[in-house]
């Protein structure tokens, strides 16, 4: 499995670090990094996942739409690396 993922990402980040001020923390969590990616269990590498939201408000019991959506979504993993093409098993 190629690491294009984790070279490109390394690449990235040193650029975009040019940006961020001397004495700034830079989050380790979820807002630093590649967005619809997971980890693989099975190749031990990140993998490219698409993924396709659908949003809708329910009606309540008394026929008045809900205040809040309700949320749903689906990942779709990609068969191939978006960088080199590479098959991702
Ligand atoms: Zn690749």
């Amino acid at each position: 499995m190629c690491d294009c993922l984790k070279k490109i990402g390394d690449k990235l980040q040193s650029m975009l670090m040019e940006k961020v001020p001397d004495n700034a923390e830079v989050s380790k969590g979820f807002d630093t990094g590649w967005d619809n990616t997971c980890y693989s269990l099975s190749s031990g590498g990140m993998m490219v996942m698409m993924k396709y939201r659908l949003a809708y408000r329910a009606k309540k019991k008394n026929g008045e739409p809900a205040k809040n959506l309700t949320r749903l979504e689906n990942n779709l993993k990609m068969t191939y690396c978006p960088i080199c093409g590479e098959k991702q098993d």
